[in-house]
């Protein structure tokens, strides 16, 4: 199973060791990084003032489940 715990650590990539998650009130390790302005935008209550924010692996899902929730949105809209 070594191969796809490294292959996950490529996928996720260039995030430092010790990074924390930046969402308030959350201390857990950061997986991944993104733009703070997108972070926000889906909702996620990020305590940062840097342009990029580090999301810990199940503020990252959760990230994710919104924005996929928005692009079916806007699906819906463009079909209208
Ligand atoms: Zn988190």
């Amino acid at each position: 199973m070594t191969h796809i715990l490294l292959q996950e650590a490529y996928v996720l990539g260039r995030i430092d060791k010790g990074v924390k998650c930046r969402v308030s009130g959350c201390g857990r390790e950061a997986v991944r990084s993104l733009s703070t302005e997108k972070v926000r935008s889906a909702g996620l209550n990020v305590s940062s003032s840097e342009r990029r924010a580090y999301l810990c692996k199940e503020h990252y899902k959760e990230y994710k489940k919104k924005t996929k929730k928005d692009k079916q949105l806007e699906k819906w809209r463009y079909s209208g």
